[in-house]
């Protein structure tokens, strides 16, 4: 080898960090090394051979370089992901699907995907095979000690999500004239439900009593004389490999748990044998013949005399969904728990080395059966299973809703997205994996039960659908519209780490609909009164949220708010064509369907105060006052005519219906460049609304860049869409006026990015002598809100933060006794749902604190 590998230089760096883990003694580490260069010398053989032909003609390669097409294979994999065959257009299938969302850095550019919770399906391999012992699971999360870890990406080549290679397709029989084909399933001979008669075996391996019994029967018969297993532990994320050396071991290592086994040292021990049985899920064999030629260069799979590959739905992180595990070809005999009754595992015979197999545990009355009828329930189980796996990220792409036309709508105030259609629904619905362990539910702050709500979808049971949903959150046609998603619920769907999210806002957007257009609208059961009166002040999403939750456990609610109608930002920022106001009117209606009474026009603080409320019979408060005070920035000019703050702004134009000028009598003047500062999503709508409004050129001016931008990445390309201009890495330095004090330019300069700041993003600085000035008649101010002291004031007694927003504790509960507080007063300017996320938990706190009163 003229070049020493990256890989191997690392390991040798860190020699003796890697002999202080124990996991290796000297001997063993130089044997290791050793194992590496050979393999590393084939793969320098392999991609010099491609660099002559120009291409990857495995049939030629194969004849050159004298080695198995497995190996060939994987070979060419591993240069794939180090980019070596970019030369030639090859680029691996993984990465690129992966490349957006992680940093490129190194050895192996997407190590982070390790680190990655939603990728990561808890098989430990990557616990096993680092060498220093850098790995580790706490809380069922994997996380990495930097300190230990050599950044040598052996736990990347040996992670089973970091790539699939799907041609390896090998071991069928097909001319075979038992073999039967179902799409769904592959070859198969037959498809049983199956139990262990051997009470030992039943006993001591529990679920895996198929296995063990058919383990058992492969040593006693000579067919093998090895099993490595990955099995799982009583942690179910640390199912580590071991390795079984005859039918004795087998029933001693049944319920051991494994820690720290190391999986390279197996592998290399199991060169020893001759026939080996590997048993687990197919992307984990996947994933140990991946490391027995890289980083092992041993020809592990060369030995390999019987697979036995599991399909289960326990830990679902665990192999389910990312590899065919139920849609095998892999596997002589696939055992699994879905679609048998408790205590009968489903077996599916694939190869004639398989069904002899199970044949013998028959014969042997070690095992009893029962066929599974092409016809019968438990095959309709399966096979739609089965089936679902392969739509939802093979066959049935994300459903794309559709939208007015840039070019019209910029010139309406029509909403932009149409809603999914009744086909879409069901062809997205079909997507979702119905996951064990949903981690969506988890990335909602309101914690709905999506995979719930979205199975009743699919099966067109849309009344019990929205009530689902609205039993954890009463706004859902607002959610469905203006959530972000994709940094929440959508962002930890198990599905996007292989294709796109399921597009949870899209449905939960299209059965609000449905439900909104229905005759008897879906509303909430109530406990029965319990006539204790609450007060919420604020009838935003935090104030209405607290509301719902609380009438739903009986209590007697008011919502006090300041303007004359609800909804607070929902009405007055955000515009119609996101999110119409009507659908906020009706969404408030629920709450009124459930007895609340809503007061308008109370500013409480001004009109009344809490002490007024207390002597009104009032027994707890919930104050959702928002974050509504604009920021304004430091320059010159800031008096001029044409300058505004977006809360202006949007404020005439929504609440006030200034874009139905004269038909309603709020006028608003808008001149011909619109310059926004800020990068928001207050800063889009106001760029928006200006264009809607009639401005011939917006600009949005962002001192940071693109990638900083904290508005919705869809609310940013809809902007683009629309015609709006950006000038990032941009700044205001002041704003220059005509002689009527009417605003006409306005002088920047240019930025750069700096070291992170306190909000994790790179400070931009300013580029001395960049200075320049833009054309302008309007100029509106988008770059923040902070809290209004109307409220606050009054309570002098409330505990505030030094930026004036009340302290909480985190159920919501602030520094006086009946008093709580939740959404953007208490966090600053935040999200929808997370405002709605604190109104439910304050709720239940207040339930707490109301029952407890009372007993
Ligand atoms: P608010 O929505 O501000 O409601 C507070 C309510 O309290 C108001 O109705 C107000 O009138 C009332 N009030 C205030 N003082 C008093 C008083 N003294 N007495 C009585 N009533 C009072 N978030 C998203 O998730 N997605 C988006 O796309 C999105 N876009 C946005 C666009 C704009 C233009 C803006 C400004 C915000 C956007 N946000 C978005 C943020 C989101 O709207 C807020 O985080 C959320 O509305 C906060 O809810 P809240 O209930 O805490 O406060």
């Amino acid at each position: 080898m003229e070049e020493i590998s990256p890989l191997i230089k690392v390991l040798i760096d860190n020699k003796q960090k890697i002999l202080d883990s124990k996991k290796y003694n000297e001997v063993e580490f130089d044997e290791f090394i050793y194992s590496l260069m050979q393999a590393e010398n084939e793969r320098q053989k392999v991609l010099k051979k491609i660099e002559e032909l120009g291409s990857i003609d495995i049939q030629k390669l194969k004849d050159i370089l004298k080695i198995s097409e497995h190996r060939l294979i994987y070979d060419i994999e591993y240069l794939k992901e180090l980019g070596l065959l970019e030369f030639i257009g090859e680029i691996s299938e993984f990465y690129q699907s992966i490349e957006e969302k992680n940093e490129k850095e190194g050895l192996f550019p997407n190590v982070s995907i390790i680190r990655d919770k939603k990728i990561c399906s808890g098989c430990g391999l990557c616990v096993s095979i680092c060498p220093t012992n850098a790995i580790n699971f706490l809380n069922d999360v994997l996380n990495i000690n930097d300190d230990l870890c050599i950044n040598c990406g052996l736990c990347y080549a040996c992670c089973h999500r970091s790539f699939f290679p799907r041609e390896l397709k090998d071991n069928q029989e097909k001319l075979d004239t038992d073999i039967k084909y179902l799409k769904e399933f592959n070859n198969y001979r037959e498809i049983y439900s199956a139990q262990t008669k051997d009470n030992i075996t039943k006993e001591i391996a529990q679920d895996w009593e198929i296995v063990t019994t058919l383990l058992k029967i492969a040593f006693k018969e000579n067919i093998i004389d090895a099993a490595i297993l990955i099995g799982t532990t009583e942690k179910p994320n640390e199912p580590l490999p071991f390795l079984i050396q005859n039918e004795e071991d087998l029933f001693k290592k049944a319920r051991i748990v494994y820690n720290n086994a190391n999986l390279l040292k197996i592998l290399q021990n199991s060169k020893r044998f001759k026939k080996v049985a590997v048993v687990g899920t197919p992307c984990i064999m996947e994933a140990l013949k991946k490391i027995s030629i890289y980083p092992l260069n041993k020809p592990f799979y060369d030995n390999i005399a019987l697979k036995i590959g599991s399909f289960c739905m326990n830990h679902s992180l665990f192999g389910c969904f990312f590899c065919d595990d139920l849609t095998a070809e892999l596997s002589d005999i696939s055992i699994g728990s879905i679609g048998s009754e408790r205590g009968w595992s489903t077996v599916i015979a694939r190869t004639s080395r398989g069904a002899n197999l199970f044949q013998q545990a028959l014969d042997l009355k070690l095992i009893e059966k029962k066929i599974i009828e092409e016809d019968s329930k438990n095959f309709n189980t399966l096979s739609k299973i089965a089936k679902s796996k392969l739509k939802m990220y093979k066959e049935i792409p994300r459903q794309k809703m559709i939208e007015q036309d840039p070019k019209v709508r910029r010139n309406n105030f029509l909403e932009v997205p149409k809603g999914y259609t009744l086909e879409m629904v069901k062809l997205e619905t079909q997507r979702c994996l119905q996951c064990g362990i949903p981690l969506c539910i988890e990335g909602c702050p309101v914690n709905v039960d999506i995979p719930k709500f979205i199975r009743l979808l699919r099966q067109e049971k849309f009344s019990e659908a929205i009530n689902n949903v609205k039993t954890y959150n009463l706004l859902p046609a607002i959610c469905g519209r203006v959530c972000p998603q994709e940094i929440q619920c959508e962002q930890a769907c198990l599905l996007g780490s292989v294709s796109n999210p399921i597009a949870i806002g899209n449905l939960e957007r299209f059965i609000a609909d449905w439900d909104r257009k229905s005759q008897v609208k879906a509303c909430p059961d109530c406990q029965a009164p319990k006539n204790i009166k609450v007060a919420i002040i604020g009838a935003g999403p935090a104030g209405l949220t607290c509301a719902g939750e609380l009438l739903m456990r009986g209590y007697d609610v008011t919502i006090f708010e300041a303007f004359h109608t609800g909804g607070g930002v929902l009405v007055y920022g955000i515009p119609e064509f996101r999110l119409p106001k009507e659908i906020v009117r009706e969404e408030i209606e629920t709450l009124k369907m459930m007895g609340s009474k809503i007061e308008y026009n109370k500013i409480i603080g001004k009109i009344m105060t809490i002490e007024d409320l207390k002597s009104m019979g009032f027994k707890a408060f919930f104050i959702g006052v928002g974050a509504g005070l604009p920021t304004f920035i430091k320059v010159s000019g800031l008096s001029l005519n044409g300058v505004l703050t977006a809360n202006e702004f949007l404020t005439r134009a929504n609440l006030m219906k200034a874009y139905k000028f004269p038909e309603y009598d709020t006028p608003i003047k808008i001149g011909k460049i619109v310059t926004v500062l800020g990068g928001g999503n207050v800063a889009m709508d106001s760029a928006r609304v200006a264009l809607r409004l009639g401005a011939e050129r917006v600009i949005v001016v962002y001192r940071r860049s693109e990638k900083e931008m904290p508005a919705r990445r869809a609310e940013y390309h809809h902007a683009i869409e629309e015609g709006i201009e950006f000038q990032f890495l941009t700044n205001p330095v002041s704003f220059i006026g005509d002689e009527n004090e009417n605003v006409k330019q306005m002088e920047v300069i240019k930025m750069r990015l700096g070291e992170l700041d306190d909000s994790g993003r790179r400070r931009p600085i300013p580029i001395e002598g960049s200075e320049y000035k833009i054309d302008t008649d309007t100029i509106i101010i988008a770059i923040g809100t902070k809290a209004n002291p109307i409220l606050t004031n009054s309570i002098p007694e409330l505990k505030l933060n030094k930026w004036g927003y009340i302290e909480t504790d985190e159920h919501g509960k602030t520094s006086l006794e009946d008093i709580y507080a939740g959404g953007d007063i208490v966090t600053g300017s935040a999200t929808v749902i997370s405002a709605m996320g604190a109104g439910k938990r304050a709720a239940i706190e207040i339930d707490y604190y109301l029952t407890k009163k009372k007993d």
